[in-house]
């Protein structure tokens, strides 16, 4: 027998192929290295909780007809994310809002909050801001740039704010009204029962076979098949002949914790830099859960080496140079297609993925 496709990752890209792939009557064989599918949002239970083992994943999404596609493999609750971060033994809600600025200068009207901003930049002189410090000094003023940004943002990426581009800060709401989610999107939620479930739907009628690495996979091989899908890092694919791509890593230290609640929250981030985590990550609230116990992760951010899972693209000039020259490679490519964050080089959020795997089956299907 022959496969169609040979789709390499089970990710939510590879699935999301698979699955429209599959509908359309086509033979797929998915591989996979790791011992399950998933990728990244893969979710496993301990002390019957689900725990996102690759760090926490909120669904959202304004995209309708996404939204009525993860629907259909899962039931979404009605989880919102309202991250509250710690700095010494201050709390305050995130994104940046009025219960923020209300907390941190005991105001309560937004001409308040803005004024106070406005007289915190007002000697800084930031006309075009160049950098993340300026970026967020001239959005929300020095207190909440000294206390909640700048801490995190440092141990995040391991480099100065200086030296980071404004665009990062940019991704978090900034809001002059009470509201705290974290999120813009007119969709969100976390499917019941976890993300693993959701994709072995996705993978309905189509062939797995897990560890099973690509590169040891085609040296021995006698399966046939027409065409690739390739989710894994493109600069492996091509023997990293023009230079290695870096990525930012996470390594997630889990402790089950004797105790129904340990933080009333699932994302609590620590924006001091002497704290040496990011954030904790209690798993149970993302499903409202009431088991006796309880699961937390700590994200400590590490400089990535290879062989260490590769979970942010540093899209700087570098990087982006090094991408250009494999992805012209891939452009030639017959029969193979690069597709999701890894072959495509990119961040994507998990709604973005499936609309780039969309893309991809429109082009070949
Ligand atoms: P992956 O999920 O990485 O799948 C690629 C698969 O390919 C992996 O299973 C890997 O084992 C396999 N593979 C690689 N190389 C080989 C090989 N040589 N042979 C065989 N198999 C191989 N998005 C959101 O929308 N909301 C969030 O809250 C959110 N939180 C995130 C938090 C973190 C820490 C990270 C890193 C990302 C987050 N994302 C979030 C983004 C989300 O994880 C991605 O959009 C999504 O998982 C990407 O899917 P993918 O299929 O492209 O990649
Ligand atoms: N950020 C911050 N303080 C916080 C949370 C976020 O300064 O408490 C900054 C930080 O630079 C981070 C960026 O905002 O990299 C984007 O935050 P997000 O939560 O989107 O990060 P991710 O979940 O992608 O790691």
């Amino acid at each position: 027998m022959k496969y169609d496709y040979l789709i390499v990752g089970a990710g939510l890209f590879g699935a999301t192929f698979a699955y429209e792939a599959t509908k359309k009557g086509k033979k797929c064989l998915l591989i996979d290295k790791r011992s399950h599918i998933g990728g990244n949002v893969y979710t496993e239970q301990i002390e019957g909780i689900n725990v996102h083992k690759y760090g926490a994943h909120i669904f959202h999404t304004s995209n309708k007809e996404v939204w009525d596609f993860v629907n259909r493999f899962a039931t979404f609750n009605h989880y919102v994310n309202s991250p509250v971060a710690v700095y010494k033994d201050e709390l305050y809600n995130l994104p940046f809002n009025m219960n923020t600025f209300s907390k941190m200068w005991n105001i309560k009207t937004p001409q308040q909050a803005r004024d106070v901003i406005k007289s915190q930049i007002a000697s800084l002189n930031i006309k075009d801001p160049k950098n993340l410090e300026e970026q967020a000094l001239s959005l929300v003023g020095t207190d909440v740039y000294e206390k909640l940004i700048k801490g995190y943002t440092e141990k995040q990426w391991g480099r100065d704010s200086k030296d980071l581009p404004a665009f990062i800060i940019k991704r978090l709401p900034l809001r002059f009204t009470y509201d705290n989610n974290y999120f813009n999107d007119r969709y969100q939620g976390i499917p019941e029962g976890g993300y693993t479930q959701m994709i072995e739907k996705m993978l309905e009628g189509c062939d797995i076979q897990l560890e099973t690495d690509y590169f040891e996979f085609v040296k021995q091989t006698n399966i046939q098949y027409d065409k690739v899908i390739y989710t894994g890092m493109i600069d492996e694919y091509y023997q990293f002949k023009y230079g290695r791509l870096e990525y930012r890593t996470v390594s997630f230290e889990n402790e089950v914790l004797d105790t129904d609640n340990f933080q009333g929250n699932a994302v609590v981030n620590y924006t001091e830099r002497e704290v040496p985590y990011t954030r904790i990550i209690e798993h149970k609230h993302f499903e409202f859960g009431t088991q006796p116990k309880t699961v937390i992760s700590k994200e400590y951010p590490v400089e990535w080496k290879y062989g260490m899972e590769p979970y942010y693209p540093i899209n700087n000039e570098r990087n982006i140079a090094i991408y250009q020259q494999y992805k012209a490679l891939a452009d030639q490519e017959e029969n193979v297609y690069f597709g999701g964050r890894l072959g495509m080089y990119q961040y994507f959020d998990m709604d973005k993925v499936i609309l780039a795997a969309w893309q991809l089956t429109q082009a070949l299907l």
